[in-house]
Formats: structure tokens, sequence, C-alpha cells
């Protein structure tokens, strides 16, 4: 099996963390913007008008809240097979990833081949 060069690692692993922390902060950023979780909220006697933009903000919200989590979790999960040695590795051919391909989208778990696959 070919080693992933360590430099190569090093580098994606502080990439990584960076993005980590990144989204992290936007999480926290668009909780709080999210109408439903402004404490205010609650005195306010908007019309049934405001209720409604606020639902349809915060399905908004929700919705980008829970792709900044998926993100996280495939941070996290890429963080995970650094320090276990198994990144860069494809899960379905387990041949090593193209590192331009993991210089692009960090998180990826497949080769260009079996992603590609995957998709038809
Ligand atoms: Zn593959």
């Amino acid at each position: 099996m070919q080693s992933f060069p360590s430099d190569v690692l090093l580098k994606l692993q502080q990439h990584l963390a960076e993005e980590k922390q990144r989204v992290i902060a936007r999480i926290a950023q668009l909780t709080a913007q999210d109408p439903f979780s402004d404490p205010d909220r609650l005195n306010d006697n908007a019309a049934s008008d405001a209720e409604a933009s606020e639902e349809s903000s915060h399905d908004r919200f929700t919705a980008m809240i829970e792709e900044m989590k998926e993100e996280l979790v495939r941070i996290n999960s890429a963080l995970v097979r650094i320090s276990q040695g198994t990144y860069g590795y494809c899960e379905e051919c387990k041949d090593m990833i193209d590192t331009d391909r993991l210089a692009i989208l960090p998180t990826a778990t497949l080769c260009l081949a079996c992603e590609t696959k995957k998709k038809k």
C-alpha cells in the first residue's frame, strides 16, 4: 500500500481544522440570525404576514444550518481518517485518491472513478 505524503497530509489537516472552525462559527452565526431563535420575538405583536415570512426564512436558516452540520460531519470524519492513517484512500476501491482531487475536495471519500460510477 502506497503511503500518503505526510507533508500533504499535514497541510490538509491544518486546512480542515480551519474549515471546521469556520463552519462552527457559521452555524453559530446562522443560529443567531434565525428569527425563531430571536428572544424578542415572543414579545413581538407581529402581524400574520410577518409570521409567515419568519416561517419561510426560518426554513431557509434550518436548511443552511443542516447543510453546515453535514459539512462539519464530513470534516470531522476526514480528520478522524487522517489520525487513523486511512485518509486519502477510496472507500470503494481502496486506491489512493488523487491529491489534486483532495486539494479541491479535502473531504472526498471516493476516488473520481468511483464517484463518477456512483452518480450513474
Ligand atoms: Zn475508487
